[in-house]
């Protein structure tokens, strides 16, 4: 009698494991898949340019200075920004004289 209680208490005991188990899983699993979805949805082609604006970054000699811009690349059918690329150039008075690589 008393090991059949064990029994009936160790099944019990099981199937509350088993139970919770399988409740996380059904909570974390569509969220995952919805993300993993989402990114397999699109496959980032043509990334156009979406440039910010200039700013100064350093004075030079002669009146000259630096002026540096973020050019952020973005995912031309969803808009997701893939990587972002720096450009500099040159200036005198105002005036762009000489555009160096970033
Ligand atoms: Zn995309």
């Amino acid at each position: 009698m008393k090991n059949t209680i064990k029994k009936i208490v160790s099944v019990a005991m099981a199937f509350t494991l088993l139970g919770t188990g399988t409740a996380i899983v059904k909570t974390i699993a569509p969220q995952s898949n919805n993300t993993i979805t989402a990114d397999a949805a699109c496959n980032h082609n043509m990334p156009r340019p979406k440039y910010g604006p200039w700013k100064k970054v350093e004075n030079l000699y002669g009146g000259r200075y630096k002026e540096r811009r973020e050019i952020k690349w973005c995912c031309n059918s969803c808009g997701k920004v893939l990587y972002t690329t720096y450009e500099t150039r040159i200036m005198k008075y105002g005036k762009d004289i000489e555009v160096v690589m970033p």
